[in-house]
């Protein structure tokens, strides 16, 4: 079955929101594969967001990520890559829809870098290269 990699980033374990989004995936009908809490270095960070090495809020969002540490999660189940990021709504937790996790805990904070609590894969292939950079 397929697997995705979820981040609860600095700004939800902060916050002290891991449980309420953990409790949101598990009444999901998702499995919980694995579950580590992280403080990842830059290496890890720029392999993570390679994608957006160069972009404006590319230092920002390095800086964030370092800020304190964040929950990995290893998620199983069918269409769990759409499937949560359905849960997670819009990446601007502004605009994300209510009923979702950015939509219903997030906000702008007049930052540099947005923080909208979650990450989750957006791809079979980003999943797996995800996963192995989370769960060496
Ligand atoms: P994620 O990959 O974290 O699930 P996403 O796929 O919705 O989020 P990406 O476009 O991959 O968003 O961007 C990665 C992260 O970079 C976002 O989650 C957000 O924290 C930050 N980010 C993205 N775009 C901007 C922006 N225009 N300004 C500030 N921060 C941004």
């Amino acid at each position: 079955t397929e697997q995705t990699l979820v981040l609860v980033k600095p700004d939800g374990v902060a916050r002290g929101l891991t449980g309420a989004i953990l409790a949101r995936i598990e009444a999901k009908g998702y499995s919980l594969v694995d579950i580590r809490l992280v403080e990842p270095d830059r290496e890890r960070l720029e392999q993570h967001y390679a994608e957006h090495a160069g972009k404006p809020f590319y230092e920002p969002l390095l800086e964030f990520m370092m800020s304190g540490p964040s929950v990995a999660i290893r998620l199983a189940g069918n269409r769990v890559i759409e499937g949560f990021r359905s849960l997670a709504g819009t990446t601007d937790p502004t605009s994300a829809a209510p009923g979702t996790i950015r939509g219903d805990f997030g906000r702008d904070w007049g930052l540099a870098v947005q923080q909208n609590l979650v990450h989750g894969s957006d791809s079979v292939e980003s999943a797996n290269r995800e996963l192995a950079i989370w769960f060496d």
